[in-house]
């Protein structure tokens, strides 16, 4: 039987930085993975293709704002070149992950699935057959994979999957889209769509969107989406059929009422779950619905085995993923006793809808839940020069702080540059600083950034 220093299950953001640390630091390192390349699901059909279509649609819809440039005020784009655009991107990212893999010695991916036979060994069955390893550490980090309800008709729909894949499923754009699900995937997806011109219909179970997040940002957020998204809420989904053409026909029940609705195409987007690689459960390692249950220093019940990334189901982020595989990297490093801890709290999180929306750290519904109070401080951007410039006046950037020490514990940003924004308030949130610090950096004009020290200066 082979010996190695560390085996991961999986080679996406919740193994490879590890694998990368440990081979760097002398270690004999193998990742195992079905698809053979590293970066697990986020480049073959999550946050990568999903951004490349954003992007697109993005820029159709700020070609839409300024007609009065002379642009052509045509929205439908043409959805093929999105695919091809999209799939470049993935090709050219794998073979960048490939020439990394190339450069670290003692670091080897295998393609194939990892089956644990015991806390110390790992069968691996790949092209090349059955191999055994004893692994003085194991990186459960297998991820998630879609949840498709058991719905009749379920396999009529397409799930983010067949969107964003390579070489994906849908190649044309849908006149009329149906998404099934209000959580961010649906949202999301829901906006882009739009943008590049389809009419969209989101049929939401219960009556919350974006659930578990803060509902006064999701109530900031809803009325900017495009009015090409319908929204209906409280929709029981009964089935899926196919319809004339190659159209589908949905079946739902609402207000106790069967309606049918009937559209080019129809996404299911009603959540992910974790995968729990086999023999995991056998050893004691199981899992419930939102993953395998782990603290921070992401020790399983035994020591040596660690589960970082949407396997937990903490933070289902590729970068908590990055971060969490480096602290059982140092942790590894440690001889397995915890010296490294992840903040499953300070994580950055966007909603990439058009506009979107971003929070991070504590918000007031957080604050409420835990019996806390919070100092807000808010800078719109209808205030904001490039928000002016963009024709993007809408939403806001708003700050948290802790009442007395005015440190600043959270906040949420909706409309432009959300996404980046929002990092750069977690790299102030992390190092600690307050409303004072904010204040006194003279950040960029006329950048949206400014913003936050505007914020700040509001409380001084
Ligand atoms: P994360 O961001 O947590 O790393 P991903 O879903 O991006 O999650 O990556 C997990 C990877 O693990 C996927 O590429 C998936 O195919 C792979 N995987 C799942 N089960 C196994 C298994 N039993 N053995 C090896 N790899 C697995």
């Amino acid at each position: 039987m082979k010996e190695l220093d560390l085996l991961t299950i999986g080679a996406g953001g919740a193994a490879y930085p590890a694998a990368f640390r440990l081979a760097k630091a002398g270690a004999q390192v193998l990742m195992v993975d079905p698809k053979g390349v590293m970066s697990g699901n986020c480049l073959y059909e999550g946050c990568v293709p999903s951004k490349a279509v954003r992007e697109t649609a993005e820029l159709a819809q700020a070609q839409q704002r300024f007609q009065k440039l002379g642009l052509s005020g045509e929205t439908r784009v043409d959805y093929a070149a999105v695919v091809a655009h999209k799939d470049a991107i993935q090709a050219r990212r794998y073979a960048q992950h490939a020439e990394e893999l190339a450069a670290v010695a003692n670091l080897t991916l295998v393609k194939g699935v990892a089956r644990l036979l015991d806390p110390h060994t790992v069968q691996v069955e790949g092209e090349q057959g059955e191999e055994r390893y004893h692994c003085r550490n194991i990186i459960i980090a297998s991820g998630s994979d879609v949840f498709v309800p058991p719905l009749p008709g379920a396999e009529l729909a397409l799930t983010s999957h067949d969107l964003y894949k390579p070489d994906p499923t849908l190649k044309t754009l849908p006149e009329h889209l149906i998404v099934v699900g209000g959580g961010y995937i649906g949202l999301e997806t829901a906006s882009f769509f739009a943008a590049l011109g389809s009419r969209v219909t989101l049929l939401q179970k219960g009556d919350q969107l974006l659930a578990g997040m803060d509902p006064e940002m999701v109530a900031l957020l809803l009325p900017l989406l495009s009015p090409r998204i319908s929204i209906l809420t409280g929709v029981d989904v009964q089935a899926i059929e196919k319809s004339t053409g190659n159209k589908r026909s949905l079946r739902y029940l609402r207000d106790g009422q069967e309606q049918v609705l009937e559209g080019d195409a129809v996404l299911l987007a009603v959540g992910r779950r974790p995968i729990l690689p086999e023999g995991a459960a056998a050893i004691g390692i199981a899992a419930d619905r939102h993953g395998i249950s782990v603290g921070t220093s992401l020790q399983t019940r035994y020591p040596h085995i660690y589960a970082c990334g949407d396997v937990n189901g903490r933070v289902p982020l590729f970068h908590a993923a990055v971060r969490q595989s480096l602290v059982a990297a140092h942790n590894i490093l440690g001889g397995n006793q915890a010296c490294d801890y992840a903040d499953f709290r300070n994580v950055p999180t966007t909603i990439f809808t058009l506009p979107a929306a971003a929070y991070i750290g504590i918000t007031p519904a957080l604050a409420a839940k835990e019996g806390r109070t919070l100092v807000s401080a808010s800078y719109a951007f209808a205030e904001d020069s490039r928000a002016q410039i963009l024709e993007r006046m809408e939403g806001e950037i708003r700050l948290f702080f802790e009442p007395g020490s005015l440190r600043l514990l959270g906040a949420w940003v909706v409309g432009i540059d959300a996404g980046n924004l929002i990092g750069q308030i977690g790299t102030a949130i992390v190092g600690g600083h307050t409303a004072y610090d904010l204040a006194r950096f003279a950040d960029q004009h006329p950048m949206s950034a400014e913003g936050i020290g505007k914020a700040a200066r509001s409380l001084l």
